[in-house]
């Protein structure tokens, strides 16, 4: 059984907390894409686990962790979080890496952050970890980037990483007018770390293939969202890599009809995070509340979150892109106090009402959303585990999302515990 689990927004959906519930029947969790710049938070028993690379699954015992080709792993951040872990009685001991995933090496951040200051209030609001320069080593291949099992072999580290200076030290001095990075000094940097994580790598494609022979359960956790993915997002201000469900497929080696369903992670509320068009924000008070309420704050960064109303033409739009089977509605206690509640159905363009999210950016950026307010609820859902607990708004809001987006919910949170989890069906 295979099923990929995706956030339908621009990330922060809570997808964190999804994954470690389903890892708990499951025995392999593989992330796909992305690298130290996703950020989940799980709580166990009252306790914060905050994962920013390493898979949640690596929160039940009898779960293989991996991360998959298609994900940049930082060294330096994977042996923090390994510690961090251990240290909370934690072993890693079922964590792997594949050994094709690209390495974030220190000039990646270097060249970020100078890319970054560069383009001044025009910039995309990356997170500054090294994803984007990674990505785009990979795309450009030569010279060849560092790969996780070149962590294995000290000479082989120093000559990829002199190769690679050549060509980065000559737009950090020209470009940037910054002085040139050494091979030692970015070796010196990586080799501890390195030393210590390379024995997590594997062929990460070899056993994806290998458990759906066997037909085990695996669990595909994406960072990031839908709107956030490289080709189907809200391009320029998107990530380097595939959130969707899709990308599943490039960065483990698991084939399409191979996967058996897709949940697709949807907040009861919308957020997003650095600069894009953002159609149901609300930059007052009901924004506050939601960014309080929700503490809409990032787990990577800290950054405050933009936050808004719930969109159903992005949810609606995220479900085709996703192929979702299933959606998970998170946070919808956030909501509990508001008398009502609008929801975006539709997007107003010229005179014209559409139902999908246009492609284009300039056309996405005229849209305005079209609401329907609903009926709030009132009181705490703190306390609900089923269905029938709900109050009949609540209901009515968890049946609406199913509407605008024709796909049936069939998880509701109502919390950060694992125990706050309504399961449908
Ligand atoms: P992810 O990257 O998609 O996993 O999302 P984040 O971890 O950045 O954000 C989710 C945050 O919301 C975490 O702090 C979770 O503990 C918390 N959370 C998840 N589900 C719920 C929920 O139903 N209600 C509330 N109040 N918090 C939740």
């Amino acid at each position: 059984m295979a099923t990929v689990v995706v956030g339908g927004q621009w990330g922060d959906e809570g997808k964190g907390k999804i994954t470690d519930i389903l890892a708990e029947g499951a025995d392999l969790v593989v992330r796909y894409q992305g690298g130290a710049n996703a950020g989940h938070t799980v709580v166990v028993a009252g306790e914060a686990f905050k994962l920013h690379l390493i898979p949640s699954g690596i929160l039940h015992p009898n779960c293989i962790c991996l991360m998959g080709g298609g994900t940049v792993i930082d060294p330096l951040v994977l042996h923090d979080e390994i510690e961090g872990l251990q240290a909370r009685g934690y072993s890693c001991d079922n964590l792997r890496v594949s050994h094709t995933a690209h390495v974030v090496m220190p000039y990646h951040k270097r060249l970020e952050e100078l890319a970054e200051q560069a383009r001044g209030r025009g910039g995309i609001g990356t997170t500054l970890r090294g994803i984007g320069p990674a990505y785009t080593d990979k795309a450009q291949r030569m010279p060849r980037p560092v790969r996780f099992r070149d962590l294995t072999d000290a000479g082989r580290l120093r000559e990829l990483i002199a190769a690679q200076l050549q060509q980065k030290n000559v737009i950090i001095q020209h470009q940037y007018d910054q002085p040139p990075l050494t091979t030692e000094e970015v070796f010196d940097q990586v080799w501890p770390a390195a030393e210590q994580v390379s024995g997590y790598a594997v062929d990460g494609c070899r056993l994806v293939q290998e458990s759906v022979r066997a037909e085990k359960r695996i669990v595909f956790e994406g960072a990031q969202g839908t709107f956030l993915d490289l080709d189907c997002g809200t391009y320029p201000f998107v990530t380097s890599s595939h959130p969707v469900a899709g990308g599943a497929c490039l960065g483990t080696g698991i084939g399409p009809t191979a996967i058996d369903e897709v949940i697709m992670v949807c907040k009861a509320y919308t957020t997003r995070v650095g600069a894009g068009v953002l159609p149901t924000e609300d930059e007052g008070d009901a924004g506050q509340l939601l960014r309080d309420r929700g503490n809409e704050y990032g787990t990577t960064t800290g950054r405050p979150r933009r936050c808004g109303w719930l969109d159903g033409v992005v949810a609606r739009t995220a479900a085709m892109l996703n192929g979702a089977t299933s959606i998970a509605v998170t946070k919808l206690d956030v909501l509990d106090s508001l008398a009502t509640i609008p929801v975006c159905i539709g997007y107003e363009i010229d005179g014209v009402m559409l139902d999908t999210v246009p492609s284009w950016p300039d056309d996405f950026e005229k849209v305005k959303p079209v609401y329907e307010e609903m009926p709030g609820w009132q009181q705490s859902l703190d306390e609900v585990r089923q269905w029938s607990q709900l109050p009949a708004p609540a209901q009515a809001y968890v049946e609406r999302i199913a509407d605008l987006t024709g796909v049936p919910v069939s998880i509701i949170s109502v919390g950060h515990g694992r125990e706050q989890t309504v399961f449908i069906g």
